[in-house]
């Protein structure tokens, strides 16, 4: 059997349609599957949408969250309801080609691989400034990180049960699927394809909360920037004591007085920028950590069926 899990949050428009594709799909596949389909606490009619869908047929699952918990606890709640032998996780939109399943789904099954995963080729029809800095992203990532992160990967992913189970010991709070996966190891098949358009409703992902979702990235497979602002302090400290023994030996031989507040405020300047980044990076992993300690659950359930 196979888990299908999709993560919602106003979705109302796209779900029917979403869920029509899919059946075709398993029609034509031949394969037993259950929708698990998490309402991440959505504003809009999803949650009715999904009641009514659940009644009409068994093999619908929903759960609904307590609140916006994000589309990595959303996934995450879903997987921990799958029974299935094989889970994929994909959006409601329809940006991820169902299409792709059957071969998905054969590259698993085979025993081969343990997890197919696919990756955009292309970003048509994404704003040119949100493709420029995910490129970016991925470069500084390839930096930082040491595990690698492959270049326009998507959530949407087909893995077997081993592979799940392994996913699920993950117990972290801030997930970043992006790294988590790459991280786990085993065996991934990719396959790849062209960016779709989204069918219907407008995407959850302003340019801000993807730079937010970037740092938490680094931050969460990374440790380079706490080194980075460790080299920048000794770099700093060195190019001090060099202009120090250059300004003492140029009063001894010439008396040459120091003059000019105007350098002096810019190195006072400069040194408190680099010291004030350097506690910004260390507060940020000290955040991360902090939120870790709490032990808080990725999310909370407030209906489900
Ligand atoms: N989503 C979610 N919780 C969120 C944001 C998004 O469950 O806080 C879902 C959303 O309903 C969709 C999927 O995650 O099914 C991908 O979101 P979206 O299409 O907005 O992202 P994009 O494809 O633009 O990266
Ligand atoms: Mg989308």
């Amino acid at each position: 059997m196979l888990s299908i899990i999709v993560p919602c949050l106003n979705e109302e428009a796209s779900i029917p349609l979403f869920y029509e594709e899919m059946l075709k799909m398993l029609a034509q596949l031949n394969a037993q599957a259950e929708f698990i389909f998490v309402d991440d606490g959505s504003k809009d009619n999803t949650l009715s949408v999904l009641r009514e869908i659940a009644e009409k047929d068994e093999c619908v699952h929903y759960i609904s969250l307590s609140r916006n918990f994000g589309k990595e606890a959303a996934m995450l709640a879903g997987l921990h309801k799958a029974c299935g032998q094989f889970a994929v996780t994909m959006d409601a939109d329809m940006q991820d080609p169902p299409s792709l399943i059957p071969q998905m789904l054969e590259a698993v099954a085979s025993g081969e691989y343990d997890c197919a995963g696919t990756r955009r080729v292309s970003r048509k029809g994404e704003p040119f400034i949100r493709s420029f800095f995910a490129r970016r992203f991925y470069a500084v990532m390839k930096l930082f990180s040491d595990i690698e992160i492959v270049d326009g990967a998507r959530d949407f992913r087909l893995m077997n049960k081993a592979y799940l189970d392994a996913l699920l010991t993950l117990q972290e709070r801030n997930r970043f699927s992006k790294g988590i996966f790459p991280w786990l190891g085993f065996k991934t098949k990719w396959f790849e394809y062209e960016n779709v358009e989204r069918t219907a409703g407008h995407t959850k992902w302003s340019f801000w909360n993807l730079l937010w979702y970037s740092f938490d990235g680094i931050v969460a497979f990374s440790s380079k920037p706490l080194a980075i602002a460790s080299i920048l302090g000794i770099l700093l400290f060195l190019v001090s004591i060099s202009l120090i023994i250059f300004i003492v030996v140029r009063k001894i031989m010439w008396g040459d007085p120091v003059d000019g507040w105007a350098s002096t405020i810019c190195i006072i300047l400069f040194c408190s920028g680099v010291q004030l980044f350097s506690v910004g990076v260390l507060g940020q992993y000290m955040a991360k950590t902090y939120t870790e300690v709490k032990c808080r659950p990725n999310y909370l359930i407030r209906e489900q069926q």
